[in-house]
């Protein structure tokens, strides 16, 4: 995003009227101490949202805005800045000004003139500088990885031929693994992953050969297929790279390294495992540079996003996430942190595996060899005077009766549990051995969620469903005891038909649905009488208003953001 001077963003947001001069030097002082962009900093906490943003800085700075979304660019434009250039620059050449015979380029800081000047002089021309935002940028940097496939396949396929004529001469597998075919495979696995925005590149061996998988929105792709030869040349090189034995098969191990590309550094967490036909190893992808994402972009809606800030508003409590494994409750909790990240208070984590690097947060790993459990991090945690407490999960009663008695006393406790909805947390802290009224004390909200993929933005269209879908849907609502009628259904759907920036897929990134318990009086009450179990709680919350998962992913259907399909898929999981 654009770094403007603080005095010009000053300009730019009192001319508005948006902020007065002290909010303004509140967040100027807080953007310097985290070393952020102050207008990130103010779209996270939803002082401002980020098209305005985009309108006030393209009218202040004279410049127009670049829209890619609706342009068609052409290629051989585009290709006048090669892709590493264009990345590293954050510039994307989209057009040529028929009457003045200038180039349209996107930027990220329009103003930025010695990349104005480097780039005219690359493309031979003056150029006219658009304001380009992030979307802007990333649909073209996706543009130039449609010819990338082809290239990655080929670069492969030579590398695997020339790695077993080494292999026929007869060189050892440390040998192997530091020679350039097979450095070069992991690289291209590595660096085509990163760019098509995989969060986990898999190694299945087969019977007769190795299988490479990407995981992209939370699905797996098959990407390649190798000859098995060539796979234990490719496991001593991740393993010398994440620092693990090489001549250890029979043990599961867990590694780390950091791999950078295009100025972008990724850590990438490795775990071997044997199997029965050789070892398997998966490599998660952690991009370094990501940021925690703001409740909006999270996909959290104004009322939802209302009771989450009244909650973590507090000095004391529980606030929870709960869903299945990868349903985005950990990137949730960091999003809340990094509102609650603030000179004044000190937060400290216990997390397995940290997953974000967020400053001035004490964030310790678990590491149970060196006896760090959740139970035991959390002990040593509440001695160094925390008044933000984020433990990984709680999974076992003597981590909740832990995080039950600092929230009890003066600490904000932020945690994620492993059950499908909101309701099913009071029980499972129940079953878990924390008596009911601590359990109704001490929790302010809590966030059940699921990631659904979004719909290409470059290839959605609306179609009309088959009416069997409202008798599924109705059918859903009545199992959740939601009359079908108090609930707008729309006549038109969306989808995506697939195209180059999407892989052909109709999707592109994910967004989460939610279910936001807020803990009432009646609630806190219930949890403690004779009345209450899940049925009850459930009827209760929905009463006072609860917005289930279901009913908040129809919401996004409804707007174009996800296909019905997607509800389905992630609500059954
Ligand atoms: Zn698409």
């Amino acid at each position: 995003m654009i770094n403007l001077p603080a005095e010009k963003l000053r300009d730019i947001f009192l001319r508005a009227g948006i902020f007065d001069e002290s909010t303004f030097e509140t967040m100027r002082i807080e953007a310097e101490r985290k070393q952020q962009n102050i207008a990130e900093i103010l779209i996270a906490r939803g002082l401002i949202s980020k098209d305005y943003f985009f309108t006030l800085t393209a009218k202040a700075l004279g410049v127009p805005q670049a829209n890619l979304s609706f342009i068609k660019i052409d290629e051989a434009l585009l290709r006048m800045i090669p892709e590493d250039i264009a990345r590293k620059r954050r510039a994307i050449v989209f057009g040529k000004n028929e009457e003045t015979g200038q180039f349209k380029v996107a930027m990220e800081d329009p103003i930025d003139l010695e990349t104005v000047d480097f780039l005219a002089l690359k493309l031979g021309g003056q150029i006219e500088p658009y304001l380009a935002t992030e979307d802007d940028l990333n649909k073209g940097f996706s543009l130039y990885s449609e010819r990338l496939t082809q290239d990655f396949k080929t670069v492969i396929e030579n590398s695997i031929q020339d790695s077993l004529r080494a292999q026929a001469r007869g060189v050892t597998l440390e040998e192997s693994a530091k020679d350039l075919p097979i450095v070069a495979i992991v690289d291209n696995l590595l660096s085509y992953g990163i760019s098509s925005r995989a969060s986990d590149v898999h190694f299945e061996v087969l019977e007769d050969g190795v299988l490479v998988r990407y995981r992209v929105d939370g699905i797996l792709h098959e990407v390649i297929r190798m000859p098995k030869e060539i796979h234990p040349a490719i496991v001593a090189r991740i393993k010398i790279l994440s620092s693990l034995r090489i001549d250890e098969h029979t043990h599961p191990q867990d590694g780390r390294f950091r791999y950078e590309i295009g100025g972008t550094e990724v850590d990438i967490r490795v775990s071997v495992i044997p199997t029965f036909y050789g070892e398997k190893m998966v490599l998660r992808l952690l991009s370094a540079a990501q940021k925690p994402l703001s409740l909006t972009e999270l996909g959290i809606f104004d009322d939802g996003q209302k009771l989450i800030l009244e909650a973590v508003g507090k000095t004391y409590g529980m606030v929870l996430a709960c869903g299945p494994t990868g349903c985005g409750k950990t990137t949730t909790l960091y999003s809340i942190m990094n509102i609650l990240n603030r000179p004044e208070v000190n937060i400290v984590t216990v997390e397995d595996p940290i997953e974000y690097d967020m400053r001035y947060v004490n964030q310790v790993q678990v590491n149970v060899a060196a006896g760090i459990t959740f139970a035991s991090g959390l002990r040593s945690i509440l001695r160094q005077d925390p008044n933000i407490i984020m433990v990984g999960e709680i999974r076992d009663g003597e981590t909740a009766n832990i995080a039950v008695q600092a929230s009890l006393t003066g600490h904000l406790v932020l945690s994620s549990v492993h059950t499908n909805d909101a309701p099913t947390v009071i029980p499972r802290l129940i079953d878990m051995g924390v008596q009911p009224f601590l359990v109704s004390a001490v929790i302010n909200d809590i966030i059940a969620q699921r990631l659904v993929r979004k719909i290409c933005l470059e290839c959605i269209e609306s179609y009309t469903p088959d009416p069997q879908i409202y008798t599924v849907i109705e059918r859903e609502l009545r199992d959740l005891d939601v009359d079908p009628k108090a609930v707008r259904l729309t006549k038109t759907f969306y989808r995506g038909k697939g195209c180059d920036a999407c892989a052909g897929t109709g999707f592109l990134g994910r967004m989460g649905i939610f279910e936001i318990m807020n803990i009432s009086e009646a609630v806190r009450k219930l949890i403690i009488s004779s009345e209450f179990n899940l049925d009850n709680l459930r009827k209760l919350a929905r009463a006072e208003g609860m917005t289930t998962m279901f009913e908040d992913g129809l919401k996004k259907v409804e707007r174009g953001l996800t296909t019905i399909e997607e509800i389905f898929r992630v609500i059954r999981e």
